[in-house]
């Protein structure tokens, strides 16, 4: 249906999925993809529901939902993060599989994307409930994943722990450890060095390459991070690094300016304590609104889908819009953002560098041979310049936004190994 109309589809239809599906239509259109292949790119090859039964601290017995899809896997095992958060939805989950696919065909990575999560909120669970919740919501999606089928990493409201338990509850069901079966893990179980940084510092090496196109300099130039999470809090760190002055920071629980900059290891220390922004003795509070619109050189994105919408896309006052977090702008707050002349550098290409390093995790695992930190950032390094410098001369030379061209080399390369492989029967 590459007639520009968005076919509603009920099981996914939810605000994540459309956005999703707009980007995805456009670029199909524009590239006149194979309505054949369009027709199976679409949908997910698989979607899985499970009901997660735990027992509460009060003896009491819940049933969380949670959700495993599997969008495409023609390049490789499925590959994708596990999110713990009050709005996950199938929808939703199947909107992030998509862009999983995406982003690692656009880096080079032999995985097809794959998204999962409980409808949950981690904060309200304790330190045993979560485990529980863990432990089980991996028996019940076991027969999906493996180190050879689907390897889950973390997300929002997920982090190396909960990987260490996913990894223990698969290697007890299998009956000897298998390190590869999740990325993100702690180093003693077989995590990688550079893992934890490796979405913000992959971040903050294409900030500093479109400030390089731009003829920006670092020193001198600001940034207002929305999310300071896994993601948000190390490009803050990597980028003050650079001389680029951290102006603008907000967490689900509140936002806060600081014209002069904040004392980023300060910062980092103070939220590791009291887990938010909040409080912090520098800067003023503000309105999540106000944060996003504050004048910088570069405005990250780092926490929920959609925060960037028609609402504020015009009043941004950003030079270049960096996403963290996936699917971050919506579709009708891209063109005002094009129109506006904003650099935006696209989710699939901004935060690929936490799939990369996962791959790297991953490789390391199934050989029994671990790399150095250095090694690690090198390589991240030579991925994440040499995807953002191709997306960029392409879109230069065919004159199409970073974020179009970007999606279509990605679509392309899937594309290619779809027409390869041919369909089964
Ligand atoms: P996280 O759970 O570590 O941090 C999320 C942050 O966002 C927290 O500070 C939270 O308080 C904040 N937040 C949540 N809802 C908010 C709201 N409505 N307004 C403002 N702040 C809000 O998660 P993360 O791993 O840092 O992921 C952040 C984003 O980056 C997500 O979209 C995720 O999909 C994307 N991403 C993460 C990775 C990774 O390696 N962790 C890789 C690629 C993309």
């Amino acid at each position: 249906m590459l007639n520009g109309q968005l076919e509603k589809m009920e099981e996914f239809d939810q605000p994540a999925y459309r956005i999703a599906m707009a980007y995805f239509d456009s670029a199909a259109r524009l590239m006149h993809l194979d309505p054949n292949l369009y027709e199976r790119f679409k949908t997910p090859q698989r979607a899985l529901i499970v009901s997660v039964p735990i027992r509460r601290q009060d003896d009491r017995v819940q049933v969380f939902r949670g959700y495993r899809v599997q969008h495409n896997s023609a390049l490789g095992p499925f590959k994708g993060g596990i999110r713990y958060h009050p709005g996950v939805n199938l929808g939703e989950v199947a909107a992030l599989a998509m862009w999983m696919t995406w982003k690692c065909a656009l880096v080079g990575l032999p995985f097809g994307g794959a998204k999962g999560g409980i409808r949950c909120d981690p904060d309200t669970l304790s330190r045993a409930e979560l485990q529980r919740l863990t432990r089980r919501y991996t028996s019940e999606i076991f027969p999906i994943i493996g180190p050879d089928k689907d390897i889950p990493a973390p997300d929002i409201g997920t982090n190396e722990q909960i990987m260490a338990w996913m990894m223990d509850t698969y290697s007890q069901h299998v009956g000897y450890a298998i390190p590869g079966v999740v990325t993100g893990k702690p180093i003693s179980i077989g995590g990688s060095m550079g893992r934890e940084d490796a979405t913000g510092r992959g971040l903050a090496f294409t900030i500093l390459e479109a400030m390089r196109h731009l003829s920006i300099s670092a020193s001198g130039s600001t940034a207002v991070i929305q999310g300071f999470g896994n993601v948000g809090k190390h490009a803050a760190r990597i980028l003050s690094g650079y001389g680029i002055r951290i102006v603008g920071v907000g967490d689900a629980k509140g936002c806060l300016l600081h014209e002069g900059g904040f004392d980023i290891s300060r910062l980092l220390n103070y939220t590791a304590r009291e887990g938010t922004v909040i409080g912090f003795p520098e800067g003023e509070s503000l309105s999540p609104a106000a944060l996003i619109t504050q004048p910088c050189t570069v405005l990250i994105p780092a926490a929920v889908s959609g925060m960037i919408n028609l609402e504020n896309a015009a009043q941004l006052q950003c030079r270049i819009l960096a996403e963290g977090a996936n699917l971050a702008t919506d579709f009708e707050a891209d063109a005002i953002l094009n129109d506006r002349g904003v650099f935006v550098i696209p989710d699939i290409l901004a935060n690929a560098g936490g799939v990369i390093v996962s791959y790297f995790e991953w490789v390391q695992d199934l050989q029994n041979y671990f790399w150095k930190e250095k090694e690690i950032q090198d390589r991240l390094a030579e991925v994440m310049t040499g995807t953002f410098a191709h997306v960029l001369s392409r879109s230069l030379s065919e004159k199409t936004e970073m974020r179009m061209t970007a999606l279509m080399i990605a679509i392309e390369k899937l594309a290619t190994a779809h027409l390869a492989r041919g369909l089964y029967p």
